[in-house]
């Protein structure tokens, strides 16, 4: 595996005659999800890329960018394994020179449920993700089920800017408790950590109500809210629309169960999707 640091040398690796290649960006700290993108892009691609940025312009002024866990030499260990030809693993100055000042805005989708709780994360997720899919010039790019509403910005974005790349998302990858593997688990303590399987209970009880035919969405959510025992406080549940992330007007069709909780100060997001339209969308 091949590391590279700088732009200029990442657009360089990426233009040999291997096509097509596969791109994996992620912000370290690798768990099992992470791997997962980079085995599909390995089985569906000549080459494959990946990068680890942890982008400041996605982090809010109060959040957790300074302690964000980083683990740069476990993580090329990880990547090398799994079958990855070159890592960009870029400094801050490289991705945003002095005086940097354009930004990609995804609109409505980036405002809602995430975006409302992170002013801004959306905007920071859309304009690195627009970089780095430049940069390195991949055919098709992979992203986690788990992070539903990214996903829903960066079809947003890849279509609005006509980015020549392809979204392929890789389902959720989970502990044997249900728990979504995240970097940000570590951060639980013992009883954080116990209680956290309660978010993907909740929402599998949402999906089941809804695929087994009830449509009393307000009494469901109520149903499903019991779940989320202290110390976890929930953050938001909803059914949505997996483009848009706007309540879903027919909940058979193509709707997706999302929720958050605080666990403490650390907050988990998880989604189901209702259908198997839900789960292509999202
Ligand atoms: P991050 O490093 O948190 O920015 O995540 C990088 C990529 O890994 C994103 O596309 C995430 O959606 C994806 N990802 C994170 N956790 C999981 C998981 N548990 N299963 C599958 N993909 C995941």
């Amino acid at each position: 595996m091949r590391i590279v640091r700088t732009v200029r040398d990442a657009r360089e690796a990426t233009r040999d005659s291997r096509r097509p290649w596969g791109f994996v960006p992620t912000m370290g700290a690798l768990h099992a999800g992470h791997l997962q993108l980079a085995a599909r892009a390995r089985e569906e691609n000549s080459a494959v890329a990946a990068s680890i940025f942890v982008n400041p312009l996605q982090f809010g002024p109060n959040e957790d960018f300074a302690r964000y866990p980083r683990a740069f030499a476990e993580d090329c260990a990880k990547f090398e394994a799994a079958g990855v030809d070159l890592l960009f693993a870029p400094d801050v100055d490289q991705m945003y020179p002095d005086g940097f000042a354009t930004f990609v805005d995804p609109g409505p989708v980036g405002d809602v449920f995430e975006g409302a709780l992170r002013p801004g994360h959306f905007r920071g997720v859309a304009t690195v993700c627009t970089k780095l899919f430049d940069v390195i010039g991949a055919e098709r790019v992979y992203f986690g089920a788990k992070d539903a509403q990214q996903v829903a910005v960066l079809r947003r974005v890849i279509a609005d800017l006509s980015l020549p790349v392809e979204l392929r998302v890789v389902p959720t990858v989970r502990e044997d408790d249900g728990l979504a593997l995240s970097s940000r688990n570590v951060y639980l303590n013992a009883e954080e950590r116990a209680a956290a399987p309660a978010l993907y209970a909740a929402l599998s009880f949402l999906a089941e109500a809804v695929r087994s035919g009830r449509r009393d969405r307000a009494a469901m959510l109520a149903e499903s809210r019991t779940r989320l025992v202290a110390p976890l406080r929930e953050a938001y549940l909803d059914l949505v629309d997996p483009l848009t992330f706007r309540s879903a007007a027919d909940l058979a069709k193509a709707s997706l169960a999302i929720g958050s909780v605080w666990a403490g100060t650390t907050r988990l997001i998880d989604n189901v999707p209702i259908s198997a339209a839900a789960e292509r969308a999202a």
